[in-house]
């Protein structure tokens, strides 16, 4: 019989996230001077659940996906994740991505371990039916790993409101009582919060707004680019533009659209929601993806995908400050050329950490049952961010060392004080 499904794409060594993730980890840890067990204590996942998932399929026959899920750390509370749907989804990658979320929420000091979990499947070539029924299935599975106050997921590449439903719905018929604080990104209208949908965006905003100050440019005198114009591109050009600093290019798939004189990020956003992408977009001239990182701008946000700043054009990129809205945009190979040539990078796990501090208060309201007003949850949103940036720069400066060192040793030395006093050894 011959195999019918694709295998998953190969992870090659310059994009394992893994890897990437503990050569920062390390070099904090160097400077933390962390004792031997700690150090192990932290590298391992507390647990790794692989399942899998018989599906009925549209067509009648049953269809088996391989589940995963990674909880690294609950040390700091219950652990907090995002899902994903891809064909892509494979241990090390789930592994890596939980690690990143420990370290995410720690730097930005809510009170939550970090957990990724994710499915291999392609959603895209699946009907709404069949999704439903390999999300109620893998929550079954999970039954065991989820839970309010366990491990708490939340959307991510491939996944969306309306899965967070189904796995709320499938939780709280499972446990016999309504249980909303399991799943954060729920729709509004099932115990979703206000400013959710810009919240990661906004983060960005304040975090860029902080690395402004520090580097004492003036925002009107200053331009952008921002690559990726979807949830996290397209909110941060909008609040980053209504700082005064001028949008010069934007970019998605379809390419990238560059106007020296100012783009109109509003319209650009009018157009995107009618056409579903920027394509024929006429607000600037086209350039590649490429080209965009590397423009004569002062701020770059990389806001698509990983591993985009590579040490092949980090030497060529003229931005004074990357303010990085994706995760993992700068592969870790780059970073040395980044701090040599005096670029002020704000690393992932600090500046697109205003999501998960909305899903935190999320997860408080559900808890409260008492919904807070959108201009609560942003002033809200808005301190968090300030004090880890102004927190993870001290420690740059204390140390002698990048922001994104600074922002895994804040959060290793946090979960390491945490081990120690709650005694785990
Ligand atoms: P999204 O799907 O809404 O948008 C992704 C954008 O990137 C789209 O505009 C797409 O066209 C563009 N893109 C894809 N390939 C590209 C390419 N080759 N060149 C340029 N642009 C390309 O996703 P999102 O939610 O905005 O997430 C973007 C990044 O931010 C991801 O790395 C994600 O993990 C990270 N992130 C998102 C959130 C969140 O709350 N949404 C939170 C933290 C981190």
């Amino acid at each position: 019989m011959s195999l019918k499904f694709k295998e998953p794409a190969p992870i090659t060594d310059h994009l394992n996230p893994l890897e990437s993730m503990m050569q920062r980890f390390d070099e904090a840890a160097n400077i933390l001077g962390l004792d031997e067990s700690t150090y192990n204590a932290l590298k391992s996942p507390e647990k790794a659940v692989i399942v899998s998932l018989p599906v009925t399929m549209d067509d009648g026959k049953i269809k088996v996906f391989q589940g995963y899920r990674v909880v690294h750390s609950s040390k700091l509370g219950p652990s907090k994740g995002g899902i994903r749907y891809s064909m892509g989804v494979n241990l090390d990658e789930v592994k890596a991505l939980a690690a990143w979320m420990t370290w995410k929420c720690a730097v930005v000091g809510i009170p939550y371990g970090g957990g990724k979990g994710g499915i291999q499947c392609d959603p895209r070539t699946m009907s709404d039916g069949e999704l439903e029924r390999l999300t109620r299935a893998f929550t079954g599975a999970m039954r065991d790993v989820f839970g309010p106050e366990k491990d708490i997921p939340a959307p991510d590449m491939g996944t969306n409101p309306q899965t967070m439903a189904w796995i709320m719905d499938e939780y709280s018929k499972l446990v016999g009582q309504a249980s909303p604080a399991v799943v954060t990104g729920k729709p509004l209208v099932l115990g979703g919060s206000l400013g959710r949908v810009e919240a990661t965006g906004r983060g960005v905003m304040v975090s860029t707004r902080s690395a402004m100050a520090k580097l004492k440019m003036t925002p009107t005198q200053c331009t952008c680019a921002v690559q990726g114009f979807g949830n996290v591109g397209s909110i941060s050009a909008k609040l980053i533009e209504q700082q005064g600093v001028t949008i010069v290019a934007i970019s998605d798939v379809s390419g990238a659209y560059y106007n020296p004189d100012g783009l109109n990020v509003e319209e650009a956003i009018e157009y995107v929601t009618k056409h579903k992408s920027l394509d024929g977009y006429k607000g600037g001239n086209m350039i590649t993806n490429e080209e965009l990182l590397e423009l004569d701008v002062d701020i770059l946000v990389p806001a698509a995908l990983e591993d985009q700043i590579t040490e092949e054009n980090a030497g060529r990129i003229k931005a004074k400050l990357i303010v990085e809205g994706a995760n993992g945009p700068t592969a870790s190979t780059a970073d040395k050329i980044l701090d040599e040539k005096g670029i002020l990078v704000v690393p992932d796990i600090l500046a697109n950490a205003g999501g998960v501090s909305v899903s935190y208060f999320e997860w408080v309201q559900n808890r409260l049952g008492y919904f807070w007003t959108e201009e609560r949850v942003n002033r809200r949103a808005d301190r968090i961010m300030k004090l880890a940036f102004d927190n993870v720069y001290k420690t740059s400066k204390k140390h002698k060392c990048s922001m994104r060192t600074a922002a895994y040793v804040v959060a290793i030395e946090k979960v390491a004080d945490t081990l120690k006093l709650r005694g785990i050894f």
